[in-house]
């Protein structure tokens, strides 16, 4: 791996790969001892109607902020679970959390589906069902009140074991979602052969709607070819008024970005929402 970038390129490289390696062992330590503490946290980001700006519903999103590295993006840490496997008690404590959150939400009167993100390594884990359902019973919350965000990569290993969760989940009560759609092996088949509810079309298409023909063009189809199959639109990375007029336009149900709101910690949700109510 040598690499020339002139004069000591060879040493700053060096350097470089000493930094990454350092930076991993030092992410594996802590996200292990963070497991241990299960020292996550969840952020909750609105998702909003495009046609009565009324929100719908929450996605969760975890948040790790440790003593040595400071805040880890979940792009990061993420990754890094699933390389490990670490993914897999992670997930379990990520579901915890989101459950005690919702649970927390209706005390106050708020009842609002909440979407979780689940990897594809989790997903295709045996325990992956049971465990969802025994921490639903610890906490004595239905399965209707979470819906469970998937990736195509998920999804597009249509086998046998595959469909049969996707189905299973939908008789339990969960609604599913297909996350970043548009981004992956975008094998249409999929589509026809899986109960889904929700489809949401990846920022990277968001993000030039207005000023691309041909992304409004993908995002237009994707919203009719959603339609005809019986699944709702979400937009999600949307931070400007005119993507909002435009998403609304092309009938696009809901909205989920920086527009409306950041992902917020528990207790801003509950700001945002109270305030969000008494200005609609
Ligand atoms: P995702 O599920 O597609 O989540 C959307 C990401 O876009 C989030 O980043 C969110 O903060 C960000 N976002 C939302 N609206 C906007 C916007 O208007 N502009 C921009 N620039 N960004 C926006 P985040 O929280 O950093 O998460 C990144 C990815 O990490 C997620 O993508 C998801 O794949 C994964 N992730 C996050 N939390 C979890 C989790 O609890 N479990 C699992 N398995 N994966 C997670
Ligand atoms: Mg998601
Ligand atoms: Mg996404
Ligand atoms: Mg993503």
């Amino acid at each position: 791996y040598v690499k020339t970038t002139g004069r000591g390129g060879f040493e700053f490289y060096f350097e470089e790969l000493k930094t990454n390696a350092k930076r991993k062992i030092l992410i594996d330590t802590e996200l292990r001892k963070a497991i241990d503490a299960k020292d996550f946290f969840l952020h909750f980001q609105p998702k909003v109607c495009a046609q009565t700006q009324q929100v719908l519903g929450l996605e969760a999103l975890v948040r790790w902020q440790n003593e040595h590295l400071g805040f880890v993006s979940p792009a990061e840490f993420i990754d890094y679970a699933e390389e490990t496997g670490l993914i897999i008690p992670l997930s379990e404590i990520i579901f915890e959390k989101a459950c005690e959150a919702q649970r927390d939400l209706q005390a106050q009167g708020i009842h609002l589906p909440m979407a979780i993100n689940v990897s594809s390594i989790h997903f295709q884990q045996r325990s992956f069902i049971p465990q969802l359902l025994e921490t639903l019973r610890a906490y004595d919350i239905a399965a209707k009140h979470f819906e469970i965000e998937v990736t195509e990569r998920t999804v597009m290993n249509d086998s046998a074991s595959t469909i049969e969760k996707l189905v299973q989940l939908k008789k339990l009560g969960f609604k599913i979602s297909i996350d970043d759609f548009g981004t992956g092996y975008s094998s249409l088949s999929y589509l026809i052969k899986f109960p889904l509810d929700f489809l949401k079309i990846d920022r990277s298409f968001i993000q030039q709607i207005t000023t691309l023909d041909e992304k409004q063009a993908v995002v237009d189809a994707i919203i009719q070819m959603s339609h005809r199959l019986n699944m709702k639109v979400v937009a999600e990375g949307v931070e400007q008024e005119k993507q909002v007029d435009l998403l609304r336009a092309m009938g696009c149900d809901i909205i989920q970005g920086y527009y409306y709101s950041k992902p917020l910690p528990f207790e801003e949700l509950i700001a945002f929402l109270s305030f969000w109510d008494e200005h609609m």
